[in-house]
């Protein structure tokens, strides 16, 4: 069986060896535009769902009735088939869309969590509000919201205006990173700018991250080595509201402390960092000894791959930051526990120096914000 992408239809199909092939929108990076591809995924139920996801399928307002919602195993859905209501067909891809996303993030997250012998990613439990039409914060708005336990809680998207939130590939990924961030590390949940700060920049480089794992599940992966060439950066969501990029952290002038604003400068120390270590060992492995593409790809993938460990293991050990500048400096010092078990001595010494300097090159924006 085969999802019918060239014609635009989502689907939530069962395949062999219980694999589920589903539909979701691409994020506008590494030469995507946000069209849509099918992905495999595993342990989905009915909904869809599985133990750390499920989604809120009986909306109050009833954009979708019930009968119309039926995502059984084996079942194609067919959204433009089924309902030629345009509005009601925008939903039911949003549901699905937003549940692939959440479920792509997590598995990028828990993979590398899995590497270094965490496993707190089990208690994640997610209602996922794909058609919220409460919409506090605004229209354009998506939040998660911990109810009870960290990590557990719910992902709002506004659904009252087109395109929604909920249609965006960085807005679901980085409010899974929120709520990935939370079960992680709870203290860094509080009212604190600084821990706001960093958990902005925790879901933007979750985006990023959630796109990688998409590359290497679509077979793209020279995609991250031709973005890491370019010099790399996160532009969010572009498009989604005006402008090209939601945030930019490649852009240093106009930051405030408000969070989102603040969280640029640690989300380009960490970016500059990824893109300098796989420049470092690229220069090194790939040009002297001329492997070429499948090297690059490697190396590409290792580095995205250590860092996002990295990232992992700062924020678990992180407390009570007094500025983005001194989580910057407990992400270098946290890179030795990282690089552990890696052979090459050398390499891991570059590492750090090259944290290091990076982090000397932008203190000043690190540590402009004080709490
Ligand atoms: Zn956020």
């Amino acid at each position: 069986m085969e999802c019918e992408t060239v014609s635009n239809k989502f689907c939530f199909i069962m395949e062999q060896n219980d694999k589920v092939k589903i539909s979701m929108y691409t994020p506008k990076r590494f030469g995507y535009d946000g069209e849509i591809v099918d992905i495999d995924l595993l342990n989905v139920e009915d909904g869809p769902s599985d133990k750390n996801f499920r989604l809120n399928l009986k909306p109050k307002t009833g954009y979708v009735s019930k009968n119309n919602l039926q995502f059984s195993l084996r079942t194609k859905y067919k959204a433009d088939e089924v309902m030629q209501n345009n509005t009601t067909n925008i939903k039911v891809k949003d549901y699905i869309n937003v549940y692939a996303i959440a479920r792509l993030t997590f598995d990028s997250f828990n993979e590398q969590c899995k590497h270094i012998d965490i496993d707190k990613l089990d208690d994640l439990n997610i209602l996922l509000e794909a058609n919220d039409t409460k919409c506090i914060g605004g229209t354009k708005n998506a939040y998660y919201q911990r109810i009870g336990k960290p990590g557990n809680g719910s992902i709002n998207f506004c659904a009252k205006i087109m395109p929604s939130s909920s249609s965006y590939f960085d807005i679901i990924a980085h409010e899974t990173g929120h709520a990935i961030c939370d079960l992680l590390n709870p203290s860094l949940g509080g009212n604190s700018k600084i821990s706001g700060a960093y958990h902005e920049s925790f879901g933007d480089l979750a985006a990023f991250f959630a796109s990688v794992k998409l590359l290497y599940m679509q077979g793209d992966s020279f995609k991250l080595v031709q973005f890491l060439k370019n010099g790399g950066g996160i532009c969010l969501a572009p498009g989604f509201i005006g402008g090209e990029c939601l945030r930019d952290s490649n852009k240093k002038s106009k930051t405030s402390c408000e969070v989102h604003s603040n969280s640029i400068n640690f989300t380009r120390f960490f970016m500059k960092s990824i893109n300098k270590v796989f420049e470092h060992i690229v220069g090194e492995d790939c040009s002297k000894k001329n492997r070429g593409e499948s090297k690059m790809n490697e190396v590409a993938l290792w580095t995205s791959n250590f860092f996002q460990r990295l990232l992992i293991k700062t924020t678990i050990s992180s407390s009570s930051p007094k500025s983005l500048y001194h989580i910057a400096l407990h992400a270098v010092e946290q890179a030795k526990s990282v690089c552990k078990n890696m052979k090459k001595s050398n390499l891991k010494s570059t590492i750090e120096t090259i944290l290091s300097q990076q982090l000397n090159e932008e203190k000043s924006h690190l540590g402009k914000c004080y709490q």
